[in-house]
């Protein structure tokens, strides 16, 4: 057992901060990059990471073990979506299921190919190559790839733009680039290929108009421009973004909500969220790709006004998106229900990609901040422990009778699951010219290029359980480790080869250490995790009185099963956490609170719903009194925080409880 520090802080987290809406767009992002600018890093992929980590690699072990049978399953015989391909192929039959189900199979197909980097399976690689047989059997002579349009409507192709015949291309397309990485075959990527040849000659400047009414092609056209260098695929995706908000939406037997598609005013215009939240993550991960690669595009200043709408607005504290009765998607700024959250998985895997590709672009830890809530907290709800049941929603509390189930009819979340855990990889490591950055700490061995230089890194460490972090060198190096110094960290130290060195932070939160380094070089980190109580921006009704508590990355939350008294859990100053590491749970560090007399028990939030149904809460009442955003610290703070755009910071020395 670990006994860890025995206090805790009082915290106001930014992310629900009161903020004049007026003043933000001329202050927060007059300093942005300017369109064009090359990235500040540029991922490391997973095909360069190998993981070995002690939180990790058991959720490696049950995707592969578990999650990927039950995919695999549930689309060979439970279903019918393979046999969708199997009868789109032979040219004749019904087809089973929704319209969209062809984008199960892609998204199963390309968590594969991300584990078999890690877990090699001979007899699974044959089963998708005969998948791919059956996809590339479906394909029509003329490029087209639909089974639901083959089989049901094949003159009704593309009449109806919320029939996702593009988002499915997309996924398609994001499995066809992962398995060509991951085996060398190249089968499903030509197949791919010829259905975006067949959309680029129907649609774009010389062709017909269309709004994909579900994004998701335009981030996988620009992987596919950076697989193979072709600008025709950037340039599409361009030209698909560059079609919205022009009244081009259309769709058949109802009218088209632009609002609901991000279609109401051109992209680079927008600066509100809206709509239906997976839609927009997408969206933005397209906008993102493409200013990445396009000059003069206008996208980051529609980014970063996003950005900080969702993520001061419509952002839970466990990092998900979205609320149950607005269909999928966004309310009214700070309208935040805990039990009606809607926080759908996909909603928060899509938090992850967009914010790891701004912190590409901006080299900025506030993106991987935000991306390690969503993902340890939104996405990881998502899954059980045992990796074989599954959230599509994920409420912030529950009375006990919301669970995770083995499948669901519209089955994105499960299969955005199988393929996002195991391309954990990818968000850990990024380069630039002169410097290796860590972007999350994860225990993994990268080996990467540094400008001319082959690097080969070592990373170990207690995450998310303890801030402890150790790199080790397995190469020499000329330049710079760039390490981010996380939100939540609430003091930290770094060694090299075992001596401290005094901490250079820039301004994007990130250590810099610059040194010739050689094989053998160790650099240790040590970053406090304390325990903070977060309260939400007043303007949230929901949370008016009420505190929920982080530790590390991971929010808390109280489950009926391992408190008596669960209906008289409240928080104050007074209360004491004592973290403890326990073997339930998959090995976690429970917090043991002692409130007054009573003594009560939290674990973490991504934990809940794996025992016995009892009801959960993440937000509870205080009872230390309110403290008023009008005192000294209070001001001085929101405005550091706001300058910062930081998510979670401490409030100033004199109002801290001491130990
Ligand atoms: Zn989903």
């Amino acid at each position: 057992m670990i006994r860890i520090s025995l206090f805790s802080k009082i915290l106001f987290a930014a992310f629900l901060f009161v903020v004049p809406q007026a003043s933000l767009a001329d202050s927060q992002f007059a300093d942005e990059r300017s369109e064009g600018q090359q990235k500040s890093f540029s991922q490391v992929p997973f095909t360069q990471v190998s993981i070995h980590d002690r939180f990790w690699s058991p959720r490696l072990e049950n995707n592969a073990l578990h999650t990927i049978p039950v995919c695999i399953d549930q689309i060979e015989n439970q279903t019918g979506r393979m046999q969708n391909f199997e009868r789109a192929g032979a040219g004749s039959g019904k087809h089973s299921g929704i319209f969209f189900d062809d984008s199960d199979v892609y998204k199963a197909i390309e968590g594969v190919a991300y584990s078999l980097m890690t877990k090699p399976d001979a007899q699974l690689e044959r089963k998708m190559d005969e998948w791919i047989a059956k996809i590339a059997s479906a394909q029509q002579p003329d490029g087209y790839l639909n089974t639901y349009f083959t089989l049901e409507k094949p003159a009704e192709r593309w009449t109806d733009m919320d029939k996702h015949e593009m988002y499915c291309g997309g996924h398609m397309l994001e499995a066809a680039i992962a398995y060509y990485q991951a085996t060398g075959k190249d089968t499903l990527l030509n197949v791919s290929r010829r259905f975006i040849d067949h959309m680029m000659l129907r649609f774009g400047p010389a062709g017909e108009h269309w709004v994909p009414g579900h994004e998701e092609i335009e981030l996988a056209l620009c992987k596919l421009y950076n697989l193979t260098g072709e600008r025709r695929y950037l340039d599409f995706a361009h030209w698909l973004l560059e079609e919205r908000g022009h009244g081009y939406g259309k769709m058949k037997g109802r009218k088209w909500n632009p609002k609901y598609y991000q279609d109401e005013v051109p992209v680079r215009e927008l600066q509100h969220i809206t709509g239906h939240a997976v839609r927009a993550m997408y969206l933005f991960c397209g906008m993102a790709d493409v200013a990445s690669n396009v000059e003069g595009t206008g996208y980051m200043k529609a980014l970063n006004s996003l950005w900080y709408d969702v993520t001061h607005r419509h952002m839970y504290v466990t990092g998900g998106i979205g609320v149950a009765y607005r269909s999928e998607g966004f309310s009214v700024p700070y309208d935040l229900p805990n039990r009606e959250a809607y926080c759908e998985t996909c909603a928060s895997i899509g938090m992850v990609l967009w914010n790891h590709r701004m912190n590409e672009l901006c080299g900025d830890a506030k993106y991987a901040d935000v991306l390690e809530r969503s993902l340890y907290n939104g996405v990881l709800s998502g899954i059980n422990l045992a990796g074989d049941r599954f959230f599509y929603v994920n409420p912030l509390e529950s009375d006990g009778t919301h669970h995770r189930q083995e499948w669901y009819g519209c089955a994105c979340c499960p299969s955005n699951v199988c393929r996002f855990i195991p391309s954990i990889g990818n968000y850990i490591y990024g380069t630039s010219r002169d410097a290796l950055w860590v972007n999350l700490y994860v225990g993994s061995d990268v080996k990467c290029r540094v400008g001319r230089q082959d690097v080969w890194l070592e990373q170990e460490t207690r995450m998310p359980w303890e801030g402890s972090v150790r790199l080790t060198f397995k190469s020499g190096m000329r330049g710079k480790l760039r390490l981010r110094v996380p939100a939540w960290s609430d003091g930290m130290t770094v060694s090299v080869n075992g001596r401290d060195v005094e901490l250079e932070v820039d301004e994007h939160n990130y250590v810099v250490l610059k040194r010739r380094w050689r094989k053998g070089d160790v650099v240790e980190m040590k970053m406090q995790q304390s325990v903070f109580i977060i309260a939400a921006d007043p303007h949230v009704k929901n949370n008016v009185g009420l505190r929920s508590i982080q530790r590390g990355p991971l929010v808390y939350c109280a489950e009926g099963i391992d408190n008596a008294a669960y209906d008289s859990i409240s928080l104050s100053s007074e209360t004491k956490f004592l973290p403890e590491e326990d073997a339930m749970l998959g090995g976690i560090v429970k917090l043991s609170c002692t409130e007054k007399e009573k003594s009560f028990t939290l674990i973490p939030y991504y934990a809940w719903d794996n025992r016995e149904a009892t009801p959960m809460r993440v937000w509870f009442p205080w009872t230390g009194g309110e403290l008023k955003p009008k005192s000294d610290g209070w001001s001085t703070l929101k405005v550091e925080i706001m300058k910062k755009s930081r998510w979670i910071d401490v409030t100033p020395k004199s109002q801290q409880p001491s130990l």
